[in-house]
C-alpha cells in the first residue's frame, strides 16, 4: 500500500464546524480509495468525541436564531442549494463514481434522488403546518404547531455517498433544526463538495456541521446530551447498536439497517420485458444497494426460464471502471469487502449451492488493481445456507426455486430482514396477495428496485428498521418536529 504521508497529492479531509473547514483532532486516519483503480485518493480523519462536541456547540449556538427564521426563508436556502447542486450535478456524480465505484449513470441517478429530497423539503411551509379547532369547549380553542427539536445528527453508509445524507439534511434544517452530519469514512468526498455548495447559499454558520470519522464519532453522537435526534443508515448490527445506545441516552432515533431482498417470479411473468429489470436489481451498483435483489425466487415452471435468462444477462454485463463509457457494472467498495464477497461465493460452493456463473476470477485488463467481483449466479440455494441467509452486499444472485406463492411468502417471512421485495407477474391477484403479506415495507410489482420517491417514506421493517418514523416525505417532517398543543381561553 503506498505511503500516504509521502504523497502530497493525497489530501486529508477537514471537518466543517461553525461555518468553516477546520482540522480534526484526529490521530488516526482512514485511507479513501478509488475502488476501480485501487489507489488512495484521500484520508478521512477519524475524529474524536471532542470534535463532535465542537460541532454540537456550534449547532447549539446557531439553533435559536435559525429556529426563529421564518420557514419560507429557511426554504429559500434549499432553493439556492438545489440550484447549486444542479449547476454541479455532473461534478458531484463524478466524485461519487470516483470514491464509490458505481457507474456514472448510477451516480447521476443517485444524485438526482438526493436533489429531489431538497425539492420536497422546500414544501415545508405547507408540510410543517399544524391543525386547530375552535370551541373545543365554550370559548376555548385548541391549536397544534410543529416545532423543531434542536440539534439533530445523521450517520451515513458508504453505498450512496451523495444521496443518503440528503434523506435527512434538507428535512432537518428546513424545519428549523441545526444539524451534524457524519459521512461514511469510506466515501467522504462528495459530502465535502455538497457542504461547500451549501455554504454558498446564505446558510448561517453552525446550522450544518460535518464531522468525519468512524465508530468513535458515531458513539459520541449517540451519547452527546446536546443532540436531540439521530438518523442512521447502515448495516443491521450497527443500526441496532445506534438505536439502543441513542434511545438509552433519551434521543429520538430512526435507524435503517441491512437487507436480504427476495425477488419472486411467477410462471405468468413477462420475462422478456422483466429480465433487464431483474438483472438491474441484482447487479446495479454492484449489488451494493439496500434495495438490491439477493434471493431470486422463481415459482414452479418459472424456474428454468428465469435461471437461463439470468445466467445470460449476468454474462452480458461489462465489468470495469464506472467512470468509463460502456461499463455496466463497477467494482465493490474496498479490497476488504471484495474478500468478504469472494468468501461468500466460496461458502456457497462448499455448502452445496450450484454455481452457474462464477465472478471470482473476473479481471479488468486496464484496471488490474481494482476491487472487482464479476456477476455471480447460484442455483438451488436454500435459506439454510449462509448465502441464503446473510446480506452479501455484492453482485451475487441466489436462485431459490419454490412451488407456490405461499411458499415464497413464507420464505420471505422466515428471514429477519424485511427491507424491500418484488414480484414479477401478470396476475393482479397474485400481486395483491404478495404485497399484502410481504414483511418488507417497500414492495415492487414488476419493479426491481422499489425505491420510494422523496415525498414517500423510505425504510424497512423487522431487523431492517429500528424506530417508527421513516426517512424523508411526511415522515421526515414528523421526525424532525415535535407537536405542541396550545389550549387557550381569553377573558
Ligand atoms: P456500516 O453499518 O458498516 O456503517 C454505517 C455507518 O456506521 C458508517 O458511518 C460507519 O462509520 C459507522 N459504523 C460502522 N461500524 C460501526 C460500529 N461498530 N460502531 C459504530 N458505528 C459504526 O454500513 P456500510 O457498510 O457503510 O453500509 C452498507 C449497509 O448499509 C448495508 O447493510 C446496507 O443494507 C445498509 N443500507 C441500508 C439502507 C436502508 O435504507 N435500510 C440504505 C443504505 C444502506
Amino acid at each position: 500500500m503506498p505511503d500516504v504521508a509521502a504523497r502530497p497529492d493525497v489530501q486529508t479531509l477537514d471537518n466543517f464546524i461553525g461555518g468553516r473547514w477546520v482540522k480534526a483532532r484526529a490521530t488516526d486516519f482512514f485511507d479513501v480509495h478509488n475502488p476501480a483503480v485501487g489507489e488512495i485518493i484521500g484520508r478521512t480523519p477519524l475524529s474524536t468525541a471532542a470534535d463532535v462536541d465542537a460541532a454540537v456547540q456550534a449547532a447549539t449556538q446557531a439553533f435559536p436564531a435559525w429556529r426563529d427564521t421564518p420557514v419560507n426563508t429557511r426554504a429559500q436556502v434549499l432553493y439556492k442549494f438545489k440550484a447549486r447542486l444542479e449547476e454541479h450535478f455532473d461534478e458531484i456524480a463524478r466524485i461519487v463514481t470516483i470514491e464509490h465505484g458505481k457507474t456514472l449513470d448510477e451516480s447521476r441517478g443517485s444524485v438526482r434522488r438526493g436533489i429531489e429530497c431538497a425539492e420536497v423539503a422546500c414544501g415545508a411551509p405547507s408540510l410543517m403546518q399544524g391543525v386547530g379547532l375552535e370551541d373545543i369547549s365554550a370559548g376555548i380553542d385548541c391549536h397544534v404547531v410543529r416545532q423543531p427539536l434542536g440539534v439533530c445528527a445523521a450517520i451515513a453508509p458508504f453505498n450512496f455517498p451523495a444521496m443518503v445524507p440528503m434523506w435527512f439534511l434538507p428535512f432537518a434544517i428546513v424545519t428549523g433544526n441545526t444539524f451534524v452530519l457524519k459521512p461514511s469514512e469510506q466515501v467522504p468526498l462528495s459530502q465535502r463538495k455538497m457542504v461547500d455548495l451549501l455554504q454558498q447559499c446564505d446558510l448561517p454558520p453552525g446550522v450544518v456541521n460535518l464531522v468525519n470519522g468512524g465508530r468513535d464519532v458515531v458513539d459520541a453522537i449517540c451519547d452527546h446530551p446536546g443532540i436531540r435526534a439521530v438518523s442512521f443508515v447502515g448495516s443491521t448490527a450497527v443500526a441496532k447498536h445506534v438505536y439502543q445506545r441513542a434511545t438509552h441516552a433519551g434521543k429520538r432515533v430512526q435507524a435503517l439497517g441491512g437487507a436480504k431482498n427476495f425477488v419472486v417470479v411467477m410462471p405468468d411473468a413477462d420475462l422478456e420485458r422483466s429480465i433487464g429489470i431483474i438483472t438491474e436489481s441484482f447487479y446495479g451498483c454492484a449489488g451494493e444497494r439496500c434495495l438490491a435483489g439477493s434471493m431470486l425466487v422463481p415459482i414452479g415452471d418459472a424456474h428454468r426460464e428465469t435461471r437461463d435468462r439470468m445466467v445470460a444477462a449476468a454474462k452480458s454485463l461489462k465489468v470495469g471502471d464506472g467512470a468509463q463509457p460502456g461499463i455496466t457494472m463497477g467494482p465493490v467498495i474496498s479490497a476488504k469487502h471484495r474478500e468478504r464477497v469472494l468468501g461468500y461465493i466460496d461458502k456457497g460452493v462448499s455448502e452445496g449451492a450450484k454455481l452457474l456463473v462464477d465472478g471470482r476470477h473476473t479481471r479488468v485488463a486496464d484496471r488490474p488493481n481494482g476491487f472487482f467481483v464479476g456477476p455471480t449466479v447460484f442455483d438451488e440455494v436454500s435459506t439454510k445456507m449462509t448465502i441464503g441467509r446473510d446480506e452479501i452486499f455484492g453482485p451475487v444472485a441466489s436462485i431459490c426455486p419454490v412451488k407456490t406463492l405461499d411458499e415464497a411468502i413464507a420464505l420471505m417471512k422466515s428471514h429477519p430482514n424485511a427491507n424491500a421485495t418484488s414480484i414479477f407477474t401478470a396476475s393482479g391477484k397474485a400481486a395483491r396477495e404478495f404485497s399484502k403479506h410481504a414483511t418488507a415495507s417497500m414492495v415492487g410489482v414488476n419493479i426491481g428496485v422499489a425505491a420510494p420517491m422523496a415525498y414517500f417514506p423510505f425504510g424497512g421493517a423487522k431487523d431492517s428498521f429500528f424506530g417508527d418514523l421513516k426517512a424523508h416525505g411526511r415522515d421526515g417532517i414528523e421526525f424532525y418536529t415535535d407537536k405542541k398543543v396550545t389550549i387557550s381561553r381569553w377573558f
